[in-house]
């Protein structure tokens, strides 16, 4: 039974795109075995994931489960959704999860970015020693153990060169297709609730809710410019941050991705890509803010590389962002 598995190589290096499809296939349909909504949730946690990787595209379980746990605190503990298709019970997701608030005296209202770090170490430590057999082996069982391998004593997995860059081919349909079957199943088990509300529910779950913390580190660094046009930030808040990479794809929060932003350039950028010359701009700021005594330890900057970066720029591309914008100066 592959989902008892602890460790576990991947079986093959190299294999085609239409064979991950046919495994994205399996997964999406009803004779994958669900009894709990965690493959989805695992996806979803990959693809938060993707430019985290280090250079042997491995990820450390605790990148892969603070994305986990951070999507199922949203579900369970902010919306009360049944995690499980057996009525009466609970998945050991939801248990972790109503115990660590009891445990931690923390109030249901709290959202995720806002636990303490400290708090949040030991909620994800936990998580990962409760779930980790029951989701690595799955996601790994179903896919015949073509796109990763793993290790549950080292918390560590590592993805294989073709399902990487298949993923950054096709980020944005396996994003779509993730959400929407994993709201079709929590439809089935949770009576009261729709597909779309549920849709939207998912899409927002690892959506931070300030990103002040990376405005006060880029304005003690840039002089609080506007990355486009240069002219000053007057006001300190974090709603003058801008996801270079559109948040949308990337769905995830790393400084080398982030900038400051005047209003007026952050609302006409909005979703789409800035023109190729500020991703050579962004390149160099992020050489040059890599090399600051204050950073240097940040582990998003430590996995960087502007490779990444470049990648990015022409995946979103691939995945449908071909609006262009230019600031208006
Ligand atoms: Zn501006």
């Amino acid at each position: 039974m592959s989902h008892k598995l602890k460790v576990a190589e991947a079986r093959a290096e190299y294999i085609t795109e239409q064979d991950v499809w046919s495994h994205f296939n399996f997964i999406f349909s009803e004779k994958s075995k669900n009894s709990a909504s965690y493959k989805y949730a695992l996806v979803k946690s990959l693809l938060e994931n993707l430019y985290n990787v280090n250079e042997s595209l491995e990820l450390s379980y605790y990148q892969v489960f603070e994305s986990f746990t951070e999507i199922y605190w949203n579900l369970v503990i902010h919306h009360n959704l049944s995690q499980l298709n057996l009525k009466q019970k609970s998945a050991r997701i939801e248990t972790v999860l109503r115990e660590s608030l009891q445990k931690h005296n923390l109030n249901e209202q709290i959202i995720f970015e806002r636990i303490p770090d400290q708090v949040k170490l030991k909620i994800v430590g936990r998580v990962i020693s409760e779930c980790k057999n029951d989701v690595m082996g799955a996601l790994y069982g179903d896919t015949q153990g073509m796109i990763y391998s793993f290790d549950n004593y080292k918390r560590q997995l590592k993805l294989t060169a073709s399902f990487y860059s298949f993923m950054q081919k096709y980020q944005k349909v396996i994003m779509y297709l993730s959400n929407y079957h994993l709201a079709l199943f929590l439809e089935k088990f949770n009576s009261g609730s729709s597909t779309d509300g549920l849709l939207l529910k998912i899409e927002n779950v690892s959506k931070r809710k300030s990103l002040n913390s990376f405005y006060l580190l880029l304005a003690s660094v840039y002089q609080k410019e506007c990355f486009y046009c240069g002219k000053r930030v007057k006001s300190r808040r974090g709603n003058h941050v801008d996801h270079f990479i559109p948040w949308s794809f990337i769905q995830n929060d790393q400084l080398w991705n982030l900038v400051i932003a005047c209003s007026k350039c952050n609302t006409s950028k909005n979703n789409k890509l800035a023109e190729i010359e500020y991703l050579e701009k962004l390149i160099q700021r992020n050489c040059h803010l890599s090399e600051n005594e204050n950073i240097i330890e940040r582990i998003d900057m430590q996995l960087y590389t502007p490779n990444k970066l470049e990648d990015l720029y022409k995946y979103s591309r691939q995945n449908g962002y071909t609006d262009v914008w230019i600031p208006n100066k």
